[in-house]
C-alpha cells in the first residue's frame, strides 16, 4: 500500500485523509517499518503542526532553554562539547563533587575485582545522579522536565509555579549532573516544539525523517544507515545531529560525533551511581531494561522502575510494563547502545526512560496532557533520588 499524504481544502479529501490515516493505524498497529510507506513533503509536515499556544513552562527549543540557563550562576553551567551545528552541549551541576583516589579506569578496576581502584563509592557522602535529556532532538519531554527540575533547585517551584519541597529536599541531598539537551542539533530541527496532540506520522517525520523520495524512514529504517547523510534524505530526522549521527548508536570506541563522548566522558569522570537517559515514545512511560549490564544492575533498575510505577499509580498516571532482567541472547540480540556504554565506562546503573509524547490515534497510548507529561518527569526524578538515597543509606 502506498499512501500519499496530500492536503486539500476539499472536505472530501479530508475524509479520505481520515480514512487513510485510520487504515494506516490499523495496519501499522504500533511502531513498525510500515510507516516507510507514507510519503510527505516538508511543507506538508509543517502544515500538520496544530495552531496552539504551548504552556509557558514548556521547553521545546534551544532559545527557551538558553533563556532559563542564562539566569543561573555562570559557575554552575559548563560547556562539555559543541555539536556539528555549533550548539553547546551544556551541563548544570548541583551538590558537592566528592572525588576519591583513582588509580585505574573502571574496566581495569573491575578486572582487579575491586571497583574502588576506580571509585570508592562508599567514601562519598551523597549519591551522584546523571540525567541526560533529548539525546533525540524531538524528545523534548526530558528537556522540559530537566529545566523544570533546575527551577525547583533554584526557587523551590517548577516553572508552572507548583512548589515541590520534597523533590527539592531529595535532590539537595544528591550530586546532580544535568545535561538538559543531549542533541541540540536535533532540537534545533524540531519545529513543532512538542508532539502532544499530534499523530504517529508526525513522530515518524520529525523523529527519523524521510528518504529522498519522501517515504518515512521509520524506527528500524533509521538504524539501517549511519551516518544518515544529507544526500540520502529529504528531511534529516531529529534523531540525528547535523552530521547524521544518532548519539544513541555512536561508535563508542571510535566516536563519530561529539554528543555521546560528552556524556561518556562526564560519566567516566564522575562515576555516577545512577544514569538516566531521557527519551520519549508513543506508549505510556517505562524504564527500559539496560542491556549488556550485570543482572544485579538490571535488578536494581527494576526496583527503581517499581518505585516509579508506584508513584505514577498514586498520581493516577499509567505505567507501561515492568521489564524482566535477563542475559542477552537470541538471533537478534540487542545493540550495545549509549545507555549500556555508560555502565561500561563508569559502573553506573544506567537506564533509558521513555516518556509518552501525548500522541493521539491509538487508545492504547492513553491520554497525556502537557501537565501529565511534566508530572511524569517530576515523579521519575523523585523516584530516582529516593532510590539512590536509600541505597546510599543501606551502604
Ligand atoms: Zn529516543
Amino acid at each position: 500500500m502506498l499512501w500519499r499524504l496530500q492536503r486539500s481544502p476539499a472536505e472530501g479529501s479530508r475524509g479520505l485523509l481520515a480514512i487513510g490515516l485510520s487504515l494506516v493505524f490499523v495496519l501499522v498497529a504500533s511502531a513498525t517499518i510500515c510507516a516507510e510507506e507514507v510519503v510527505m513533503t516538508y511543507e506538508e509536515a509543517i502544515a500538520r503542526i496544530p495552531e496552539r499556544e504551548l504552556p509557558d513552562w514548556w521547553v521545546g527549543d534551544l532559545d527557551t532553554m538558553r533563556a532559563h540557563l542564562d539566569e543561573l550562576r555562570p559557575d554552575d553551567v559548563r560547556e562539555l562539547a559543541v555539536s556539528p551545528g555549533g550548539h553547546p552541549i551544556l551541563l548544570v551541576t548541583y551538590g558537592e563533587h566528592e572525588p576519591t583516589p583513582r588509580r585505574a579506569n573502571f574496566n581495569s578496576a573491575i578486572g582487579s575485582r575491586d571497583e574502588s581502584h576506580y571509585v570508592d563509592r562508599e567514601a562519598r557522602s551523597r549519591p551522584v545522579i546523571l540525567l541526560a535529556g533529548s539525546v533525540h532532538g524531538h524528545e523534548v519531554e526530558g528537556l522540559t522536565g530537566l529545566i523544570n527540575l533546575i527551577s525547583v533547585m533554584e526557587t523551590g517551584s517548577d516553572l508552572r509555579g507548583t512548589e515541590r519541597p520534597r523533590l527539592r529536599e531529595l535532590a539537595g541531598a544528591c550530586r546532580l549532573l544535568i545535561i538538559p539537551a543531549g542533541n541540540p542539533d536535533g532540537i534545533a530541527r524540531f519545529v513543532p516544539r512538542a508532539l502532544q496532540g499530534m499523530e504517529q506520522v508526525d513522530l515518524r517525520w520529525w523523529g527519523q525523517g524521510a528518504w529522498t523520495d519522501g517515504t518515512l524512514i521509520g524506527w528500524l529504517g533509521s538504524k539501517t544507515t549511519h551516518p544518515m547523510t544529507e544526500d540520502r534524505v529529504r528531511f534529516l530526522g531529529c534523531y540525528f545531529n547535523d552530521e547524521g549521527i544518532n548519539p544513541a548508536h555512536d561508535e563508542f570506541t571510535a566516536p563519530m560525533g561529539p554528543e555521546a563522548p560528552a556524556i561518556l566522558d562526564l560519566a567516566r569522570e564522575e562515576a555516577p551511581d545512577y544514569a538516566a537517559l531521557l527519551h520519549s515514545h508513543e506508549t505510556p512511560p517505562l524504564l527500559i531494561r539496560p542491556k549488556y549490564v550485570p543482572l544485579e544492575i538490571q535488578e536494581d533498575v527494576l526496583r527503581l522502575a517499581e518505585r516509579t510505577r508506584a508513584l505514577y499509580e498514586q498520581a493516577g498516571l499509567q505505567y507501561s510494563r515492568l521489564f524482566e532482567p535477563e542475559a542477552e541472547a537470541g538471533p537478534n540480540p540487542p545493540a550495545l547502545n549509549l545507555t549500556s556504554a555508560v555502565y561500561h565506562v563508569s559502573g553506573a546503573a544506567p537506564f533509558t526512560f521513555e516518556s509518552p509524547h501525548g500522541l493521539v490515534g491509538d487508545e492504547r497510548w492513553g491520554e497525556w496532557s502537557f501537565d501529565d507529561l511534566l508530572e511524569v518527569q517530576m515523579l521519575l526524578y523523585e523516584a530516582i533520588f529516593t532510590h539512590a538515597l536509600e541505597a546510599k543509606a543501606a551502604g
